[in-house]
């Protein structure tokens, strides 16, 4: 994820700047942070911290906490004081959308959430009209969440995404957004920064760091390791389309300024059933919401197919164990299954998750990935564990703003 805008070569002049937002990153980063242990975890001498702190407190980005911690001493014994940054000094707005629907959230300047909204996007809307739910949808994000004056716009868009241009290469949901110049027309009208990631990546992110897991069989989520314990996982999202991400020591993969991992548009069989983007066979022909949907109810009589109740039915008869909807699901899980296993062989991460807006469709694949690619394991006999979690719209913004606040601080 990279700034839209170009950015200067640094000058010994912004040094300052940089110092100041390397203090201000760390006292955000923490809920309350002291100057000694600033300078210690900064390298920075002491009165250089001291006048940092004092530049920012001037400036209204950090003040003292009123209701400090328990007592710990600093390393002379004295009482030290604790600041953190002043919530209403910015906001942030983490924006993320789909062929379907768009979701936003405004934080405040401590990553508190201020506001947060899921609007659909009309079926069939092009990329103007997308563009247009979007950027009313921030426009009144930010008129319900008064406050300071906006730091950026983070923002996880479908397909392919060009980093540094902040534009979409290539989604074939949204006609016209293939090139759409997203991030300069959100620059344009919020006269602010925008930093573009593409959704797999946003949601990848928002697991990593909030993730709510639903668990895969054999394995709770409480006894289950957090993903800071593993170097690198690979996830797959399951959503209108399929899309992937490979996040290796915190940083997703990328090449070039842009994004890659498309693993929903992998062919599966050539010969395979058609894809949005034109192919045949790929991995979201098989494993989009709609394919899901069609492969679980097809034929039958009283179940609706292809919209999003059927989606919502999938979900509930998965949760309530029907044995008759895992059946037909089986196909499209061993397709994931064998997705999974060839990118076991190319990237081999720790561990791979399974995002989808079903708890239980999570977890179903998850445990049918986990169950294939124990049965097909390393040289060594041991496999990649799969878990599965649920995308949630409000943690998708959590990390579209994070993307700001990353790139904000040094
Ligand atoms: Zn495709």
């Amino acid at each position: 994820m990279t700034d839209a805008r170009e950015r200067a070569p640094i000058r010994a002049a912004d040094i300052k700047e940089l110092n100041e937002r390397l203090v201000l990153g760390m006292v955000f980063r923490t809920s309350h942070a002291s100057q000694s242990e600033v300078a210690l975890a900064s390298g920075l001498k002491a009165p250089t911290v001291f006048r940092i702190f004092g530049e920012l407190e001037r400036k209204g980005l950090i003040a003292p906490v009123v209701d400090p911690p328990p007592f710990a001493p600093d390393r002379k014994g004295r009482r030290p004081t604790w600041y953190a940054t002043v919530p209403g000094a910015y906001r942030v707005v983490g924006l993320d959308f789909r062929a379907g629907a768009a979701s936003v959230v405004v934080e405040d300047f401590s990553s508190e959430i201020l506001y947060a909204e899921e609007r659909p996007i009309p079926y069939g809307a092009d990329a103007d009209e997308a563009y247009r739910v979007v950027s009313t949808l921030a426009a009144d994000a930010l008129m319900r969440a008064p406050g300071g004056p906006l730091l950026g716009i983070g923002i996880g868009a479908p397909g392919v995404v060009d980093l540094a241009k902040g534009a979409v290469l290539e989604y074939k949901r949204i006609p016209g957004l293939s090139g759409f110049p997203l991030a300069g027309r959100l620059e344009e009208r919020f006269a602010t920064t925008v930093r573009m990631g593409n959704n797999a990546t946003v949601a990848a992110l928002a697991a990593y760091r909030y993730g709510k897991e639903c668990g895969a069989d054999g394995i709770s989520p409480e006894s289950a390791p957090g993903h800071g314990q593993s170097n690198s996982f690979f996830a797959l999202l399951v959503r209108s389309g399929v899309g992937g991400a490979f996040i290796r020591s915190g940083v997703p993969y990328e090449n070039s300024g842009k994004t890659a991992i498309e693993i929903g548009h992998v062919i599966m069989d050539p010969s395979g059933p058609e894809c949005a983007c034109g192919g045949f066979g790929c991995l979201e022909a098989y494993l989009s919401e709609d394919a899901l949907v069609e492969a679980a109810f097809h034929g039958s009589t009283t179940q609706s197919t292809g919209s999003a109740g059927g989606f919502e039915e999938l979900g509930r008869l998965l949760g309530d164990g029907d044995a008759t909807v895992e059946t037909a699901l089986e196909p499209a899980a061993k397709q994931a299954s064998v997705a999974l296993h060839s990118i076991r062989h190319l990237l081999d991460p720790d561990e791979f998750i399974v995002i989808s807006r079903s708890a239980p469709l999570s977890t179903y694949l998850a445990t049918a990935t986990g169950k294939y690619l124990a049965a097909h394991p390393r040289p060594d006999g041991s496999s990649p564990r799969v878990r599965g979690y649920l995308w949630d719209p409000i943690l998708a913004g959590r990390a579209a703003c994070d993307m700001v606040f990353d790139g904000f601080f040094v």
